[in-house]
């Protein structure tokens, strides 16, 4: 078995939202796309992937220097003990000639093209990622996951009804947590923001709230002062997430769950989190994210770094929100995982026909990672899967 070519493009994120920090109006994803030379029905059986959302799509590090190590390996280099593509071994060969340490732009490029893989292999043995993830890591593949609604961004004209509003159409979809945003307004009118999530969530244990980083010390804490009463599920990202120090002494101060690590990409990275972020074992959340931190085999070397350190999987909820995360997640058998409802579009989202249920979601059969059933995201698919079936 061989790879034969990898196509990739950019699309843009559709949707004006922002949170503390970031507009995403100009956010942009790279849809990649592994060509094998193993054949179903007349065409070549792909792998698809994006290199996640939220960091910007990256053909630069993907044409010139990644896509090129794979397309001029031996082929047989890349292959596992049953001849499949090893998506250890591709990692390693995207991953050349580059430096330790740094881990940016290039771990969501290396994602993308380790998670093609696992899509790939997954067609190939006709079974949902999810079931090859859990196999292949010695799991039994639980039927369901919990999610949760992420979303109480701040819209353009955005008023407190709005959210209000949102959160009532998450519950009519059969959600029963959610998260919003906060740190992106006044914190008065944020107080006002998460009194109307509050009532309409009916308890803080059914609300996170999510700062992006926004904040410095001093404020994390003011801000936990003014949100402790309300014994909200997790409060994530208070401050930068690279200040370990920060996490660890608002956790001395701050009583309730703290989530982070959705912008950590290595288990290097993950291993200083779990030595000096102060995480409490059982309580606090951690979000790093497989599509964005060297795919499943990154993800798995971050996992074994927390479990060492005497945290649990199941407080790990990946940052995420779409179908490859849910695979991840649910393959991995962790906490859960978010999704955002309406929002990221086309990449955003689970597939058309599923559903939620009392804040579950069904495992899905479709083989791979099962974006042919999100028909926005096959349409931005389109030209690269034309190009391939014309090779
Ligand atoms: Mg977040």
């Amino acid at each position: 078995m061989r790879i034969i070519d990898i196509l990739h493009r950019s699309v843009r994120l559709q949707g004006n939202v922002a949170n503390a920090l970031v507009n995403f109006s100009t956010h942009t994803v790279s849809l990649v796309v592994v060509v094998s030379d193993q054949w179903r029905n007349g065409k070549p059986v792909v792998g698809l992937s994006f290199d996640g959302i939220g960091r910007f799509a990256q053909p630069g590090i993907l044409a010139e220097r990644m896509i090129p190590r794979l397309l001029q390996a031996d082929a047989d280099t890349l292959l596992d003990a049953s001849g499949r593509l090893c998506p250890r071994k591709v990692l390693a060969c995207a991953m050349q000639n580059e430096k330790p340490g740094g881990h940016g732009d290039r771990a969501h490029a290396a994602a993308a093209l380790e998670l093609a893989i696992w899509d790939l292999n997954s067609k190939l043995d006709d079974e949902p990622a999810a079931a090859a993830i859990a196999r292949q890591h010695g799991r039994t593949l639980a039927p369901t996951l919990p999610v949760y609604a992420a979303g109480g961004y701040y819209y353009p004209g955005e008023d407190a009804g709005g959210l209000a509003d949102e959160i009532r159409g998450h519950q009519a979809r059969g959600f029963t947590r959610f998260k919003m945003k906060i740190g992106g307004a006044p914190p008065a009118q944020d107080m006002r923001r998460n009194g109307q999530a509050l009532a309409v969530a009916g308890s803080g244990s059914s609300l996170a709230v999510d700062a992006n980083g926004r904040f410095n010390f001093e404020q994390a804490l003011d801000y936990g002062r003014h949100m402790s009463d309300f014994d909200l599920w997790w409060y994530e990202e208070p401050c930068d997430p690279l200040d370990f120090d920060a996490q660890a002494r608002l956790a001395q101060a701050y009583r309730g769950p703290l989530a982070t690590g959705e912008n950590l990409f290595s288990h290097q990275d993950a291993r200083n989190l779990a030595l000096y972020g102060g995480l409490r074992p059982g309580w606090d959340i951690f979000q790093m994210d497989a599509t964005l931190s060297y795919g499943v085999t990154g993800y798995g070397r971050m996992l074994a770094q927390m479990e060492q350190r005497g945290l649990s999987r199941a407080q790990a909820f990946p940052h995420g929100g779409q179908l490859m995360a849910l695979h991840v997640a649910a393959g991995l058998g962790l906490g859960g995982c978010e999704v955002y409802p309406g929002v990221f579009a086309p990449l955003g989202g689970f597939a058309d026909d599923m559903r939620i249920e009392e804040g579950q979601v069904r495992i899905p059969d479709e083989p791979g990672f099962g974006f042919e059933r999100k028909s926005a995201l096959m349409a931005e698919f389109a030209p690269l899967l034309n190009a391939c079936n014309a090779l």
